[in-house]
C-alpha cells in the first residue's frame, strides 16, 4: 500500500478549518456495516443464479406492478432480510456532528443505518426500507410489518398492497430531496465523498457545480475517476475516518 500520510494530514486540516461539511454516503457504508452490493458482478451473478432475473429488474417499479408476489418474495429474502450493524465510521461522523462540523448527509442507502447510529440532517435520496405506506389509503407501515406478511403485503385497513417506502429502478428521485441536496453542497466548505467513487450518480450530480477545491474522497477501489476529486485515500473508511479527525 502506498504512502498515504500526506493526504491524511491534509484532509486532517480541510477537516479542522471547515464548519459546513457535506457527507456523501455510498455503497461502501452499507458494506462495512455488514452488507452486500447488489449491483457488484458477484452478487448481480449470485441473484440472476436463483431468481434468472437482474437486481436492476426485480427492483424495478415495472416489477413491483407486474409482478408483485415476485417483488416481495426477493425484496423480503434479499433486502429487508440483511442483517446490518452501523460500522464505525457511523460513530466518527456522530462526532464530527457533535463537534458542529456537519451541514448535511447525503445518502442513497434506503438502509436505516444512519438513524440507527443516531445521526441527524440526512437527505434520504432512495428513501428509507422503514417507512412504508398502503399504495391506496396512505396507512403507514413497519419493514417487520412486511417481513411477516405472508406473500404480498396488504393493507390491514383497504387491503391494498403496501409500497415499500424506497426508491425503484424506473422511478426519479423526488424534487425535494434532490434540490436539498444540490443547495446542500452548493453552501458546503468541504464535501466528504465516503464509500463511493466520483463517477456515482449522486456525486455527479451533486458536485457538478461545486467550484472548489475542496472535494475529498474515501474509498476502497481505485476508480478512473478518482482524478475528479481534489483528494483521495484508498482504504476502509471506518479506518481512515478516525485518522483525519
Ligand atoms: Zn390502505
Amino acid at each position: 500500500m502506498t504512502d498515504q500520510s500526506g493526504e491524511i494530514s491534509k484532509v486532517k486540516q480541510m477537516i479542522e478549518e471547515s464548519s459546513r461539511i457535506v457527507v456523501m454516503l455510498g455503497v461502501g457504508a452499507v458494506i462495512e456495516s455488514g452488507g452486500e452490493n447488489l449491483w457488484s458482478s458477484r452478487e448481480c451473478y449470485r441473484i440472476e443464479g436463483i431468481y434468472h432475473k437482474s437486481p436492476d429488474e426485480m427492483m424495478s417499479v415495472g416489477y413491483y406492478s407486474a409482478r408483485r408476489d415476485k417483488f416481495f418474495d426477493f425484496y423480503k429474502r434479499e433486502i429487508i432480510s440483511v442483517d446490518l450493524k452501523p460500522a464505525g465510521l457511523y460513530d466518527d461522523l456522530k462526532r464530527l456532528q457533535a463537534r458542529g462540523k456537519i451541514h448535511k448527509i447525503i445518502t442513497q442507502s434506503y438502509y436505516d443505518l444512519h438513524n440507527e447510529a443516531g445521526l441527524r440532517d440526512v437527505v434520504e435520496l432512495h428513501g428509507n426500507i422503514r417507512r412504508n405506506h398502503c399504495s391506496q389509503c396512505g396507512k403507514e407501515f413497519s419493514v417487520e410489518y412486511i417481513k411477516e406478511a405472508k406473500g404480498v403485503p396488504l393493507c390491514d385497513e383497504c387491503k391494498s398492497a403496501i409500497r415499500p417506502g424506497i426508491l425503484l429502478f424506473g422511478e426519479t428521485i423526488h424534487n425535494d430531496l434532490m434540490t436539498e441536496a444540490v443547495n446542500a453542497c452548493e453552501e458546503a466548505d468541504l464535501i466528504l465523498v465516503l464509500g463511493t467513487n466520483m463517477y456515482d450518480n449522486m456525486v455527479k450530480f451533486c458536485t457538478e457545480d461545486y467550484k472548489s477545491d475542496r472535494v475529498v474522497l474515501i474509498t476502497k477501489e481505485d476508480h478512473f475517476t478518482d482524478r475528479y476529486a481534489d483528494v483521495v485515500i484508498h482504504g476502509r473508511v471506518s479506518d481512515i475516518l478516525p485518522q483525519v479527525m
